[in-house]
């Protein structure tokens, strides 16, 4: 079956349901920036949760790191971001709009009929110039003897900074990782497309740190490890692709790159990024600092090299709802689910009452509710008929439903309904809170095709 799903789609159900808002709105939104409600914090911590398991719980490896946005000045002249971090725009002097010179391609000219920019005759477009993407800010009170510094574009340089403490105090020997997700800020010539690109978004970055004649191979273990966390939740393996990048596309620090990219209703674009850095930026810092980042064991003494597998909470959580995105018709009626992985669904399990005005069954299912809770995301729901309580869930990727009904007060059993398949089956009460922590604790796979 063909996928149903559009931008649109996603976006209007993302507002619909409480995900996500466009920032600002009551004063007419920003267009670049958004922000997430109570089911878009739980699924972006899900995402964050998930990452970081994958990444530092379930391997002996690599540990953790929270640095500042904001870091000393010199961080980022030293790390070439100064000199080298820019997007090349031009600007039409017909319709004034702006564009970036790599993709006009994919932009769209102001003028009706639309074309690409530069294709009709009244375009008149200038030399691509240079447009340094790093917010800038200023540390100190007074303007005249403050400093000038700026919101970190990327998370990575904490970690490089950061390499002589972790490796010290943690005590550990390459090949090693230092991981870390947190905010970044790019002023970015042409966000857009929802949350695929906007101002301030959330990376997931984590740099692995080699000896040098060890990066070819650990740079394409990091590739099949990275696909292989997308297919693991949920994403289907058609939907990805690798696609290693052009010598003139390369990054100032990058010897070798590969993005991952996933098929989203604008196309294939980036998901995660995958470059070996080389010793490009703990030679830079030991430089511009003086502070010798380098491996030093008896005998043996080398500055390490660098995989850096990069990815965005935010655009990982569209491609997530994307992926997931499914409409059928049951029983003559539509329905529209979101097919999330179970360790990524906002809220695990709802608990219903089938009827809301029957005291018995509201205590009952309260109880239960209120057990659950206590291990998982739960929720309560006795509002309005049963069938639209169960919509609800399907909209927001709530794996399971028990329902609280005539049965339950005789012998203390509820159904179970899955969301994908819509089997029900009837459980003990008892049973129930183990129940959900087994199934959450099974692998996965999406039941959606091709
Ligand atoms: P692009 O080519 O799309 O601008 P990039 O190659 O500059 O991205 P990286 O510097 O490799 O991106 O950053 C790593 C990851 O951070 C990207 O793969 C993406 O998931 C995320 N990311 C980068 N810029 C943005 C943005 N403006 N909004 C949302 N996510 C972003």
């Amino acid at each position: 079956m063909p996928d149903v799903v559009t931008m649109d789609k996603i976006v209007s159900l993302a507002r619909r349901r409480g995900f996500v808002f466009p920032s600002s709105e009551i004063y007419g939104g920003l267009g670049s920036a958004y922000d997430y409600g109570h089911y878009g914090v739980l699924l972006k911590d899900n995402v964050k949760a998930r990452w970081l398991e994958a990444m530092v719980r379930e391997r002996d490896d690599i540990v953790a790191l929270d640095s500042s946005i904001i870091l000393h000045p010199r961080v980022w002249e030293v790390s070439g971001h100064v000199e080298g971090f820019h997007d090349p725009l031009v600007d039409c002097r017909t319709c004034k709009l702006r564009f970036r010179a790599d993709h006009l391609d994919e932009a769209q000219c102001g003028r009706k009929p639309s074309k690409r920019p530069g294709e009709t005759e009244d375009c008149d477009l200038t030399e691509p110039r240079h447009f340094n993407l790093m917010f800038k800010t200023r540390i100190g009170a007074m303007e005249e003897t403050g400093v000038d510094a700026y919101l970190r574009p990327e998370t990575a340089q904490g970690i490089f900074v950061n390499f002589k403490n972790v490796a010290q105090i943690a005590r550990r020997k390459p090949p090693f990782g230092i991981a870390q997700v947190g905010k970044a800020f790019r002023n970015e010539i042409t966000p857009g497309n929802f949350i695929f690109r906007t101002l301030e978004f959330e990376q997931m970055e984590m740099e692995f740190f080699v000896p040098p004649a060890e990066a070819e191979e650990w740079f394409r273990y990091w590739v099949d490890e990275r696909f292989r966390w997308y297919t693991r939740f949920g994403i289907r393996e058609s939907h990805l692709r690798v696609r290693p990048h052009e010598a003139d596309e390369l990054s100032h620090y990058s010897s070798q790159t590969s993005d991952i990219e996933y098929l989203y209703p604008i196309g294939w674009s980036e998901l995660e990024g995958i470059a070996h850095r080389g010793d490009y930026d703990l030679s830079a810092h030991t430089a511009g600092s003086g502070t010798k980042l380098e491996w030093v064991d008896g005998e043996e003494r080398y500055t390490p090299h660098v995989v850096e597998p990069a990815a965005g909470v935010n655009r990982s959580m569209l491609a997530f709802m994307v992926d997931a995105y499914d409409e059928e018709e049951v029983a003559g009626r539509q329905r529209t689910v979101l097919r999330l992985h179970p360790g990524l669904a906002p809220v695990k399990v709802a608990v219903l009452p089938l009827i809301p005005r029957n005291e018995d069954m509201t205590t009952k299912a309260r109880a239960l509710y209120e057990d659950l809770r206590r291990a998982v995301v739960a929720e309560y729901d006795d509002s309005g008929q049963i069938g639209r309580r169960y919509r609800r869930q399907d909209e927001i990727g709530t794996p399971w439903a028990l329902t609280v009904d005539e049965q339950t007060l005789e012998d203390d059993t509820v159904t179970i309904r899955d969301r994908d398949s819509l089997a029900q089956e009837r459980i003990p009460i008892a049973g129930a809170r183990a129940l959900i922590l087994d199934k959450l604790a099974q692998d996965w796979t999406t039941p959606k095709v091709d």
